[in-house]
């Protein structure tokens, strides 16, 4: 535990809410504190440790590449951007990517791109860019004017023009985009996370995409969450039966190595040409390295299946809690291990009581239970996680 004189002391930026634990191990699904305390880690460090913590395959892979090469900058060819641009284009149904280092700044691209593409393609000047209520898209300038929500965007006026924000999941909300002939791109996540774990409607998703295809708008979709396996396949968007645009990823590529991409189909891309677009950082060797031996991780230990039936079985438990505390839990939402506990009370009740039995969960908003485990986590530890949150919820 930290004491209130360390917290004094620190030097760093309030700009967090922080629990009170240091934080000083990690491996599999457990951390460890400064006191040697260890805590099942069902948060996954914000779905990004989706291998768990210091995977070996990972940690072999950045330590030899540390031995040869951290940077050289994108002037010259880097074979690990190359095979991890190659492994991720293979995988899904686009044809190129664009490498910075974070979430945040793969949808800075995508904003860029799709401005691209309306000004130099389309040829419209004043663009605009749909997005959605309860949505997260991250913290600079461009992509919180993109989130359309209050409290991420209160006190940063004069906010970006050329967004417009419809409301999620709104059949009828999207006759806007047919009637407007300035939208160049949606911007979506296809489950939301910080929002609230709201899986988009199938039905919904269909008719936005057709919309958009019969008035080339650029469909986007914000998988830096619900990516890399968090649902149950390696993308969120396969299991809509669509292609996107245009994808975003980053938490969990790099397996905790800070990553940010952004995939494209060449079609969508045709605006971005040499000198429209960089980042100093962006596909580094150590972090394409980390990205590349993250997805070969995924094949050979079949972490997609592993991911599956640890989500069924996570879900399966969950819902038979809810049947037992009615009062408590109002419903079970998600896909994968990308999952929500909606709460008549407060959340961060639930939370602070879990960890006090040295269980880690998130929030998702005030009524919403976050639960992140590693996607390699396995029924004994999802049999301890539901018996301590039975015994949190018959104290609540
Ligand atoms: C976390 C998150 C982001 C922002 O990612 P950063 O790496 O923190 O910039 C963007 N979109 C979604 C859906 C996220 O969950």
């Amino acid at each position: 535990m930290l004491d209130s004189q360390t917290s004094l002391l620190s030097s760093v930026m309030p700009t967090y809410k922080r629990f009170p634990i240091e934080m000083k191990k990690g491996k599999g699904s457990y951390v460890w504190d400064a006191d040697g305390t260890k805590y099942l880690d069902f948060t996954s460090g914000i779905a990004t440790c989706n291998l768990g913590h210091v995977p070996d395959s990972v940690k072999e892979a950045v330590s030899e590449q540390l031995e040869n090469l951290w940077h050289c900058s994108n002037l010259y060819h880097i074979p690990s951007q190359e095979k991890l641009a190659h492994l991720l284009t293979e995988k899904t149904c686009f044809d190129q990517v664009f490498f910075c280092n974070s979430g945040a700044e793969a949808n800075e691209a995508a904003i860029k791109l799709a401005r691209r593409y309306a000004n130099k393609i389309k040829g419209i000047k004043d663009p605009t860019i749909v997005t959605f209520t309860h949505s997260f898209h991250g913290r600079t300038l461009g992509t919180l004017t993109a989130t359309a929500q209050k409290k991420i965007q209160d006190g940063f006026s004069p906010l970006m023009p050329g967004f417009t924000y419809l409301p999620y999941n709104d059949l009828d909300a999207l006759s806007y985009l047919a009637h407007n002939n300035h939208c160049a791109a949606v911007l979506l996540e296809l489950v939301q996370g910080e929002g609230g774990v709201i899986p988009a409607d199938q039905e919904w998703v269909n008719e936005l995409h057709q919309i958009c295809k019969d008035n080339d708008i650029l469909f986007m979709v914000d998988e830096v969450q619900s990516g890399v396996g968090r649902t149950g396949t390696l993308y969120a968007y396969e299991q809509y039966g669509i292609e996107p645009d245009v994808l975003t990823s980053a938490k969990g590529l790099g397996s905790g190595f800070p990553i940010g991409a952004m995939l494209a189909k060449s079609a969508a891309a045709k605006g971005f040409e040499p000198g429209s677009h960089g980042s100093t950082f962006g596909g580094n060797p150590l972090a394409t390295t980390a990205g590349v031996a993250t997805l070969e991780t995924f094949d050979k230990e079949d972490i997609l299946s592993k991911s599956i039936e640890n989500g069924n079985y996570l879900s399966e438990q969950l819902s038979e809690l809810k049947d037992k505390y009615k009062k408590l839990i109002i419903s079970v939402r998600g896909k994968g291990l990308l999952l929500g506990l909606e709460t008549a009370i407060p959340a961060a009740d639930v939370v602070t009581k879990m960890r006090e039995h040295q269980v880690l969960i998130l929030t998702a908003g005030e009524k919403v239970a976050r639960i992140l485990p590693p996607l390699t986590t396995n029924k004994e530890e999802i049999d301890t996680f539901i018996q301590t949150m039975d015994l949190v919820l018959s104290q609540l």
